[in-house]
């Protein structure tokens, strides 16, 4: 049994402590924020604002081929970290869909070249898959491509992390091998330290943040099925349904650490672009409008170090929930703390696929 610190309470510092935790070790996290619940004011973790897509084949098309493959590894690993957790997380993996209108088809081409094994729908399919579609759409399905519900997953992994000890309004300035120092002085020191502080990682690393904007809305019988993405010349628009009533739209990209609140033309980009797919969302209520900043290091890629005494693990930028099991399981693995195949198997509920469906409209 290990003595770790884990400095970051969000996506990656969770998912760590649950499988340090479950694996025998003893464990501390210690996290700025004043306690687990999100706070939605863009100091808390990115992880709780984040749309929960898990789409290796659409990320592949920016984040090239290591992205797509530790998403699919992802996409394998989710199912039995949930189905260990105490508590039920949405997760679905039937699938998304790309869409176009007419108008934007040769931008549509061009993506779609960059995204093996999209495959093409005729109308008749298109309208099986998701019938609440605006007419005249192209759409493409992406097999296998799936979601996880970020806000309850968060509370279950917090849940689920046995004997962690958790630290709330605790910021660390400085992570070391085996060592974390408060910034309010003082310092814990045990086996192994553990960075998955974000954006709060700097120094040392050169991160940056890379704004995005989400709104959420309440619709009764929405009827979208799957995630959605439109692709189009100027945005990367996505509706996500979270539940039979709630629909996810999804996300601008600004190349800015303005955390201030989302802007009316974001907004207004946002929801004409996505009423334009769903008709029916004209009469949807806007429930939540939230910002952050995704955490993102130069080349936009993962950033994994690992040497005795210390792990870091950061850059998730737009990928986090796509990525995060993967790079825990690869991280773990190489320090030889734990082995998240062995601690994902166990489970507490009855459903051992760990595929908890949404409460969506069939
Ligand atoms: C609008 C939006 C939509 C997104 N959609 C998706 C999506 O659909 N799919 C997907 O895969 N990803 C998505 N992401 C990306 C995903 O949310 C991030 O990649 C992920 O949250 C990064 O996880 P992390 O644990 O590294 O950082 P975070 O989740 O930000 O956690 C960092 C933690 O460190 C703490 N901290 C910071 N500084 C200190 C300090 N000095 N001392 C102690 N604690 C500190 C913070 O309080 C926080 O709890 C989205 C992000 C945004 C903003």
């Amino acid at each position: 049994m290990a003595a770790i610190a884990i400095a970051g309470a969000g996506l990656a510092g969770r998912l760590f402590a649950w499988a340090l935790a479950r694996a025998g070790h003893r464990v501390d996290v210690f996290d700025a924020a004043a306690g687990p619940d999100p706070a939605f004011d863009a100091q808390d973790a990115a992880a709780f604002s984040a749309a929960g897509m898990l789409s290796p084949l659409a990320e592949q098309e920016q984040g090239g081929d290591e992205i797509a493959a530790l998403g699919w590894r992802s996409l394998a690993l989710w199912p039995g970290i949930v189905a260990a957790l105490p508590r039920p997380v949405p997760l679905q993996a039937e699938g998304s869909l790309l869409l176009s209108h007419r108008a934007d088809l040769g931008a549509a081409q061009r993506s779609l070249m960059r995204m093996p094994g999209a495959e093409a729908l005729d109308v008749d399919a298109l309208r099986r898959h998701e019938p609440m579609l605006a007419p005249g759409l192209r759409g493409w399905l992406l097999p296998r491509e799936g979601l996880i519900a970020p806000l309850p997953a968060m509370a279950a992994l917090h849940a689920g992390a046995g004997a962690t000890r958790w630290h709330w309004s605790r910021a660390i300035d400085q992570v070391l091998p085996g060592t974390l120092h408060f910034r309010d002085g003082g310092h814990w020191s045990g086996d192994w330290a553990i960075d998955t502080r974000g954006l709060g990682a700097r120094p040392p690393l050169p991160l940056r943040g890379v704004r995005g904007e989400i709104v959420t809305l309440s619709l009764p019988a929405h009827g979208l099925r799957r995630p959605v993405r439109l692709l189009h010349p100027r945005h990367r628009v996505y509706l996500v349904p979270r539940a039979r009533d709630e629909i996810v739209v999804g996300a601008s990209e600004i190349e800015s650490e303005d955390r201030s609140p989302v802007s009316l033309r974001s907004a207004v980009e946002l929801m004409a672009a996505a009423q334009s797919v769903l008709p029916a969302l004209s009469e949807a209520r806007i429930t939540r409008l939230d910002r952050h900043l995704r955490p993102a290091m130069p080349d936009n890629l993962p950033f994994t170090h690992h040497e005795p005494g210390l792990l870091r693990l950061n850059g998730l930028y737009r990928h986090g929930w796509l990525l995060a099991p993967a790079l825990v399981e690869r991280l773990l693995a190489e320090a030889a703390l734990a082995r998240i195949d062995d601690i994902a198997h166990s489970t507490h509920r009855d459903d051992p696929s760990g595929f908890v469906a949404l409460e969506t409209s069939r």
